[in-house]
């Protein structure tokens, strides 16, 4: 695990014939400089797994249940995931904080689950446009770091993604100078609780291939949760590339 990712969630998108995809990313990118991951649907992880084994392409979950078994109809246990391929799994996602009412506390206790099973946890915060108009984001962000992250997180078992609501799926980016803060802070608050540990930080929020760039070039930025642009391979290959120049 290097600290630079390149992470795609394809969220609810893919079926059998999108696996192409995932081949052709694979060809054009054989001995990258950062890690790559994507986050199919469940239905899908396994089968991606098998044709991303022995390349540079890593597979995650999109989410996963706190517990390690039993009776939650519909959800999937980290140890799941892990033995479908996966070496990731994001956890609260915005969307996921709003459909499914993911508190803090809940991402936190799906995080230990995901530690236990051998997971790496990417872990999204984010303020909505609402918090942000009302100069509250830093505080939301503060908030949501504290009680996202379990004691026990590291470097190697954590990723941080920061996905400003507003940005998600929209096609509006914050300034250079927005990232920048945010990112500037989470790195602060981060070495405040977890000294010495040195988190990969991701900007997710329609990274596209003509925005990464410029994104990959703030400071404490190490990478992109990426969205829509992580569906289409030459997309997401343009934003690969950006990152291994970064
Ligand atoms: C996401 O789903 O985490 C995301 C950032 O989506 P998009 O890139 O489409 O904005």
């Amino acid at each position: 695990m290097g600290k630079k990712l390149a992470a795609g969630n394809w969220k609810m998108n893919g079926t059998s014939a999108d696996l192409a995809e995932v081949s052709a990313l694979i060809a054009a990118h054989p001995a990258p400089a950062c890690d790559i991951l994507i986050c199919p649907p469940a239905t899908l992880l396994s089968r991606l797994s098998d044709t991303a084994q022995g390349s540079a392409v890593q597979t995650g979950g999109q989410d996963c249940h706190a517990n390690a078994s039993g009776a939650h109809t519909g959800d999937i246990a980290a140890a799941m995931l892990a033995d479908a391929g996966a070496s990731h799994v994001i956890l609260g996602h915005s969307e996921r904080r709003t459909d499914h009412n993911e508190t803090d506390a809940e991402v936190a206790a799906k995080t230990l689950a995901a530690h236990g099973a051998g997971l790496i946890a990417v872990v999204c915060i984010g303020e909505t446009e609402a918090q942000r108009d009302a100069g509250d984001t830093l505080a939301v962000i503060g908030a949501q770091l504290d009680g996202s992250l379990p004691q026990g997180c590291t470097a190697a078992n954590t990723v941080i993604a920061y996905e400003p609501v507003w940005a998600i799926g929209t096609g509006r980016v914050p300034s250079l100078d927005q990232i920048t803060e945010v990112h500037d802070f989470i790195r602060a608050r981060l070495n405040d609780r977890f000294a010495g540990q040195d988190f990969s930080l991701l900007y997710g929020g329609s990274v596209k291939p003509d925005n990464a760039a410029q994104i990959f070039a703030v400071g404490n930025v190490d990478g992109a949760l990426v969205g829509g642009a992580s569906l289409k391979a030459a997309d997401f290959s343009a934003i690969i590339s950006a990152l291994d120049a970064a």
